[in-house]
């Protein structure tokens, strides 16, 4: 089910023909202070889902910058791949799209400064999304560098504040896009968006725990992928995202 958004000050005469952007069922209007799904904003409400789920208005409208900048600058959570899924279900965010490039890139971020890793501040967004936009659509096929692969080379440079004239940190960041853009390559074309930042989180939280000592972080797994009845071209079975038992 395609979710349809409210616009401003929309009111629509058949609610249930809109449906909640995070879980897919239909809204409910309340009057109720509620906190917003995006940015955590908690403000009087005008529709919910069953689920409780609701977003402000800002994040409604927000383009898919302001939206990814919000979202990672005021996230809790230590799971970039809970980030990843709820940032993607947004209706500003394309299918596939260079904005893909910087989600990875701004959900590490956000991950690994709730955990206390790396002195990560709030311009770290803004530079992520500064460095990721310059990567060009489709860069995969046409420079043989995954965006996805590139964020996580991005996350970790800005997080290990390196470059060029760094030592291990240059070292450390050039090996995590290779060993993601290893993973994303391996699963095949026609290139999936969604796949290519899963693949890349994957292999980011690996190489964090191999390199940093960092146990224990987990990862939702995001099979089977929310995304796939929406993606014309997804690869189906031969995609390691696809159902829930394929292996990752
Ligand atoms: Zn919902
Ligand atoms: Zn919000």
């Amino acid at each position: 089910m395609e979710a349809k958004t409210l616009k401003k000050n929309q009111s629509p005469e058949k609610l249930e023909d809109f449906h909640c952007v995070v879980c897919g069922k239909p809204l409910q209007s309340t009057s109720e202070a509620t906190e917003c799904s995006f940015c955590g904003k908690t403000e009087k409400a005008d529709y919910v889902c069953e689920e409780g789920h609701y977003i402000c208005e800002s994040c409604r409208l927000a383009s898919p910058e302001t939206l990814v900048r919000k979202v990672c600058g005021a996230t809790k959570e230590t799971d970039p791949m809970k980030v990843v899924l709820l940032l993607m279900k947004h209706p500003a965010l394309q299918m596939h799209g260079p904005e893909h490039h910087y989600i990875v890139s701004c959900a590490l971020l956000a991950a690994w400064r709730n955990l206390g890793r790396f002195e990560i501040n709030d311009s770290a967004f803004d530079e992520a999304i500064r460095r990721g936009r310059k990567v060009l659509l489709a860069s995969c096929g046409l420079w043989g560098v995954c965006g996805a692969a590139a964020g996580v080379g991005i996350a970790l440079s800005i997080a290990t504040k390196a470059n060029m004239q760094s030592d291990k940190e240059r070292t450390l960041s050039m090996e995590a896009v290779s060993e993601s853009l290893h993973m994303i390559a391996k699963i095949g074309g026609p290139r999936c968006c969604k796949a290519s930042t899963f693949s890349a989180i994957q292999k980011a939280t690996e190489i964090l725990e191999r390199e940093f000592n960092i146990r224990h972080l987990s990862l939702i797994d995001p099979r089977p992928c929310y995304f796939r009845s929406h993606n014309k071209e997804c690869l189906g079975n031969k995609c390691p995202y696809f159902e829930a038992n394929n292996l990752g």
